[in-house]
């Protein structure tokens, strides 16, 4: 069976880990940390970083950073993973959930000015697949109507946004008055559970690294910057131990590696795979003109719910593991009688069709091409031809 997805190690992450341990400092906030931290600051241009036990828990800084309160709005997708909504769940939020793009998993941001009112506190774009969100247009309607951006780049490392072919590119996490990243074992650099807070506005910078160090000035004390350190702030323990930050420091260290790798398999799925897409068999990932991709997901879109379940069983059959993701947060157990009742049909349609391939480094090129075949003999099987709009929800 070829798994959905298997860890890569770099074979140096065991011994960064036993140079934690005997160094004698294996709570947070020592020499990996720092490396970690400083290696994505200068790499991203993030004004300051912090590693977090997870991007759930990053999530949950931005929240209290962004001091939201019981019925302040926050907008973001519905086709997201549950921390991006629960985060701010958690300190009282009524999250407003937007619309997917037509031909892109990713918000909408053309529907987000509507759903504004005094009461919104944060637009929180996902980077779905790392591939970027319209930050030019979220941007300016964050400015206009000042709220904070958060960036949920959980899946987004070491990837970017390009608005105009003369702009520099810039990192996604990089855009976001506050940004947060996953390193979970199905991301593309792993610690097993582990996350980052990236903050690029400075107003935060202070303030955040105190809610990482449980509410205390800690950090500012063994800086020599306090003679005593205390309870000054809300916070929490966010802040992992450096056994998580030796293993990151391996994963950073193979990054370039991982990536061309990634991308490899990436490019030789879309080249395979492009000629049924064409014929209407299923749909591609469009990447928008300003995304770059980082080959975190590769996915296609099929016709139909029935198509979906039918090609995951004819996959597990030929010994292929592939997986669908994303119930829509909006009609979840836990949120549906919250959420004010729009539907909202795009979200819904990569809810319900969408399938994500294998990837991992470690997945050949002749797995890959395996892979294709197993989904071309499918569609000869199937034989239903559909364009994607023409999707109507069961
Ligand atoms: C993986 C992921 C998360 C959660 O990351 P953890 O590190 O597991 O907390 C949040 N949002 C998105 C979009 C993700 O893909």
């Amino acid at each position: 069976m070829i798994p959905f997805n298997k860890s890569y190690l770099t074979g140096k992450e065991t011994q960064y880990i036993e140079q934690a341990v005997l160094s004698g400092k294996i709570s947070g906030n020592g020499d990996f940390t720092k490396r970690c931290q400083a290696f994505f600051e200068r790499k991203y241009g993030f004004k300051n970083c912090l590693l977090t036990t997870s991007c759930t828990d990053a999530l949950e800084m931005c929240a209290i950073l962004a001091d939201i309160e019981p019925g302040d709005e926050i907008i973001m997708p519905s086709y997201t993973f549950v921390s991006t909504a629960l985060a701010f769940v958690r300190q009282g939020a009524k999250i407003v959930f937007a619309d997917s793009c037509p031909d892109h998993p990713n918000i909408d941001a053309g529907k987000i000015e509507a759903l504004i009112t005094p009461r919104t506190k944060a637009i929180v774009p996902v980077h779905y697949a790392g591939m970027a969100c319209d930050m030019e247009k979220i941007t300016r309607i964050a400015k206009k109507h000042n709220l904070l951006v958060i960036e949920d780049a959980a899946q987004a490392i070491d990837s970017f946004y390009k608005c105009g072919d003369d702009a520099e590119p810039k990192a996604l996490g990089s855009i976001g008055h506050l940004s947060a990243f996953s390193f979970h074992d199905t991301k593309n650099i792993i610690s097993g559970e582990g996350g980052m807070l990236a903050i690029n506005d400075e107003r935060f910078i202070r303030r955040a690294e105190i809610i990482w160090e449980k509410g205390t000035n800690r950090a500012e004390f063994f800086r020599g910057e306090v003679n005593k350190y205390g309870w000054v702030d809300t916070g929490s323990s966010f802040l992992p131990s450096e056994v998580t930050a030796a293993f990151l420091w391996a994963q950073i260290e193979s990054l370039d590696d991982i990536q061309t790798k990634r991308k490899q398999i990436w490019d030789a799925y879309f080249q395979k795979l492009k000629p049924f897409s064409e014929k209407g068999f299923f749909s591609l990932p469009q990447i928008p003109k300003y995304a770059a991709n980082n080959a975190h997901t590769f996915y296609i879109v099929c016709n139909s719910p029935q198509d979906r379940t039918k090609l995951i069983e004819h996959f597990k059959t030929n010994g292929v593991c592939a997986v669908f993701h994303y119930l829509s947060l909006h009609s979840s157990e836990f949120y549906k009688s919250r959420h004010d009742g729009r539907e909202l049909k795009n979200c819904d349609r990569f809810a319900d069709c969408l399938v994500r391939l294998p990837l991992f480094y470690e997945l050949t090129l002749e797995n890959a091409e395996y892979i294709c075949d197993v989904l071309g003999r499918f569609t000869k099987i199937n034989g239903k031809r559909l364009s994607g709009d023409q999707y109507v929800k069961p």
